[in-house]
């Protein structure tokens, strides 16, 4: 047990894919180490995401990277506005942390070959290869720390139950040869797990986040080093300028918990404060519009620091992305949040602002959307939200964010309750329109030159399908561009899309050791930060999948190497 007075050399708070890794590397250099996290689960965001990583010069892509070129990338993704540095120590230590994890902690990762880079016209970029995806781990090996993993969301899962990888996700729903069968073959495993079915319906076999989060856990198990869920961060303690320990809230009282050589804030960013993205986000804004879990990430670490004495950056950024509410349809008056990160690129669609228009090349990166929908709304004052409308073709053969394609899914198997609130429906563009509060000529307009775009395969307004990452998520069986179809059949659909996020991206000032630093960019003694508690490395970019688990774990591999060779 671990109580008032307790003493360790490192201190980590937060549980996500970032903290576990720092605390299972400090552990291996012979530190004593502490893990406080403030839910009832292991996991934080890490374990509901994707769990891809994106790591430069990796072992998988051999000559195909190298520092030169992933540097000049991230040159060209931070324009100036993160040090050489720092950007350095991530392109030297991304795949060494890889090599670290595979070998030591005992997750391995593969890259994703075709994944390309969410930039792909800036020198230094890849087609593919810098996005590696976790292998996956037998959630078993957690014991009883199995049920304290945050669930991946339902979504994420084939029939809301069975793991997927995210190459088992992306050959199905890509229809890639073979399909079928792999789906026969992910159902026949769950259900011949029958010792582990009579325990849970929950699948032991880890897949992104949590296979991600599971395996630095598993790290945890292995290694005994103690964790203490229901424990949050209060602030931090600190004797002269060197910070000492944390002062953290257990069981209705606050006890004081020493760290004799420092302590990792690995807090997540404050995507969960309504107050805090009012006071720094471009408004509007809405702390229920993020897909990250509920409750978790309220910015704690970063106003624990800011009065320790650290300096903040990027306080204005998120991870975007567009979201859509979905009810519930167990639990009366609860909804979840769906990203909507693929399906902007599918053909027969078009996105627009609340006064007909298209004002971004729809298939984008969904950072980026993002940045479009807040460009757009300082412009237009007609944006977030902004309505994606799509026809029956589109609707019968694609995923909307939490609607499952019509052939699985139509229409009348939802609850009825759900037409005309959670998607729109019409039999013509003008009725669409008139449902939705959009001008019907100008949505007509806009669907008439995106019809006219799919019979010449070319997007002169915004080039959607322009690029290898459009059209990644293009679809591949329709000709002359995989991410441009006529909207011409009826009926016809809108979906609302808010400006989510994934994420904030702003944070506590840190050096490239993952040294916390106050104003004057001198480093607080004691003090460390990595993920979305620290100011991204990427500033406002999103350089690829993964790019924002790939620095957290990679500077909290830093902060421990840093914390054991300091006196
Ligand atoms: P978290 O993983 O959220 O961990 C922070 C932990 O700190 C939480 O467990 C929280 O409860 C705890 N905490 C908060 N306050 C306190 C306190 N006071 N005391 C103690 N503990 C506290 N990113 C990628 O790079 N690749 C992907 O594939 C990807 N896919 C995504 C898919 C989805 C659906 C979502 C929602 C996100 C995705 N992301 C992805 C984004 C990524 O998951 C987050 O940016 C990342 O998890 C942030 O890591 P973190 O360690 O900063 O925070």
């Amino acid at each position: 047990t671990v109580g008032d007075g307790a003493a360790f050399d490192v201190v980590v708070v937060g549980a996500g894919a970032g903290g576990m890794m720092a605390a299972n590397r400090a552990h291996d250099l012979g530190l004593s180490v502490l893990l406080v996290e403030k839910s009832d689960r292991f996991g934080g965001t890490s374990a509901v995401s994707g769990g891809a990583i994106w790591v430069p010069c990796n072992g998988d892509l051999g000559g195909q990277d190298d520092k030169a070129k992933a540097l000049t990338y991230l040159r060209l993704c931070t324009k100036g506005q993160v040090p050489e540095e720092k950007l350095g120590a991530y392109v030297d230590n991304a795949a060494q942390m890889v090599r670290y994890s595979t070998e030591k902690v005992g997750l391995g990762f593969k890259a994703v070959m075709e994944y390309p880079d969410y930039y792909p016209h800036y020198e230094g970029a890849l087609p593919g290869g810098r996005t590696m995806d976790p292998a996956p781990v037998d959630g078993a090996d957690l014991g009883g720390d199995f049920f304290r993993l945050r669930e991946p969301y339902a979504l994420m899962k084939l029939f809301s139950r069975i793991s997927m990888t995210v190459s088992e996700a992306r050959a199905i729903t890509t229809k890639k040869s073979g399909w079928p069968l792999l789906v026969l073959k992910v159902i026949a495993a769950y259900w011949a797990d029958l010792g582990w079915r009579f325990k849970s319906r929950r699948d032991r076999r880890l897949t992104m986040g949590n296979a991600l989060a599971g395996g630095m856990l598993r790290g945890l198990v292995k290694r005994g080093i103690p964790r203490l869920f229901n424990t949050a961060l209060v602030r931090l303690v600190r004797d002269g300028e060197r910070v000492t320990g944390v002062i953290v809230a257990r069981d209705g009282r606050e006890i004081a918990i020493a760290a004799r050589k420092g302590v990792i804030l690995a807090a997540g960013g404050f995507e969960r404060n309504q107050a805090m993205r009012e006071q720094n986000l471009p408004g509007p804004t809405a702390e229920k519009w993020s897909v990250t879990p509920i409750g978790n990430n309220t910015g704690d670490a970063i106003r624990a620091g800011i009065d320790a004495g650290a300096a903040v950056e990027f306080m204005n950024l998120a991870w975007w992305a567009p979201t859509m509410r979905l009810p519930s349809r167990h639990t009366p008056n609860t909804e979840t949040r769906v990203g909507l990160f693929m399906e902007r690129g599918w053909p027969g669609s078009v996105i627009v602002n609340r006064q007909g228009n298209r004002f971004v090349n729809e298939a984008i990166s969904y950072n980026d959307f993002g940045y479009a929908m807040i460009a757009d709304q300082q412009a237009s004052g007609a944006n977030v939200p902004c309505w994606m409308v799509f026809d029956a073709t589109f609707r019968r053969k694609y995923i909307v964010g939490g609607l499952m394609p019509g052939m699985m899914e139509p229409d009348k198997s939802l609850p009825p309750e759900w037409v005309d609130n959670v998607f729109y429906r019409a039999e013509t563009i003008g009725e669409l329109a008139a449902k939705i509060g959009v001008p019907a000529p100008a949505l007509s307009d806009t669907v008439t030159r995106m019809n006219d775009y799919a019979r010449t395969g070319k997007d002169t307004e915004f080039d959607r399908g322009g690029n290898v990452y459009d059209r990644y998520f293009g679809d591949r069986f329709v000709e002359p561009n995989p991410c441009l179809g006529p909207i011409e059949k009826a009926p016809f659909y809108a979906v609302r899309i808010d400006l989510g996020d994934i994420g904030t991206k702003g944070g506590l000032k840190v050096d490239a050791r993952a040294r916390v630093v106050d104003q004057a960019d001198r480093p607080i003694p004691g003090l460390y930060a990595i993920g979305n508690c620290s100011g991204a490395i990427t500033a406002a970019s999103y350089p690829g999948a993964g790019a924002t688990l790939g620095p957290a774990m990679t500077f909290g591999y830093i902060a421990a190497n840093d914390i054991a060779t300091s006196t």
